[in-house]
């Protein structure tokens, strides 16, 4: 893994502009934003880096979509309120616009991207996993999955863009040097692609 894509300690990279101190609720997806987040810290998929889980999950809503906050333990009861909606995305300005009391994921723009690429996509999960990295290769030889040309420095725009582009219309890419995105048309898809290409790892590396 690069050193720069080790969570802890990186702060953000864009501005935010706060709209309202809560995002709009969601009670079903917000749910399940919660469900995902525990399975996520409980399959090891968003090990702790720094205090902070290094991950982050988001679904698609009307107006954008709402996404787990930066620098979050995901494995404690969340709040739904803790979740913030991203609204708008300036790409000029690097800046996002958003309803709720925390900052957005530094990756936001990164599932900004999905979303707006990708229709067909309503959930986004990213998360760190060195064995899916490890085996990224025979993954991507039974699995639909996308491998990122290059290890590349996670948070910027370039990274946003170039990462959104290199998934095409496959449903999981993996970062090289990084980690690993799964999407899909329901919370249940993107979170069962997650785990399901998670354990596999786990067996490859067992017949090592
Ligand atoms: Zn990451």
């Amino acid at each position: 893994m690069l050193e720069g894509n080790r969570e802890c300690g990186i702060r953000h990279r864009f501005e935010v502009r706060h709209l309202d101190r809560v995002p709009n609720r969601h009670p079903a997806e917000m749910e399940q934003l919660i469900h995902w987040c525990q399975v996520f810290d409980n399959e090891g998929l968003a090990p702790v880096e720094g205090g902070a889980s290094a991950g982050n999950l988001s679904f698609r809503t009307p107006a954008g979509f709402v996404i787990t906050p930066t620098r979050s333990p995901l494995k404690s009861n969340l709040d739904w309120r803790a979740f913030v909606e991203v609204v708008r995305a300036d790409w000029s300005a690097f800046e996002l616009h958003v309803l709720g009391e925390r900052t957005p994921s530094s990756d936001s723009f990164l599932h900004e991207r999905i979303y707006a690429l990708r229709p067909d996509v309503m959930a986004v999960f990213h998360g760190h996993d060195d064995l899916v990295l490890t085996h990224a290769d025979a993954l991507a030889s039974e699995f639909p999955i996308a491998v990122t040309g290059e290890a590349r420095l996670f948070g910027t725009r370039d990274d946003a863009a170039d990462t959104a582009r290199e998934i095409g219309s496959e449903p999981y890419c993996i970062r090289r040097g990084h980690g690993f995105v799964s999407t899909g048309r329901t919370l249940a898809a993107a979170g069962d692609l997650a785990v399901a290409v998670h354990r596999r790892a786990v067996e490859l590396s067992e017949m090592e």
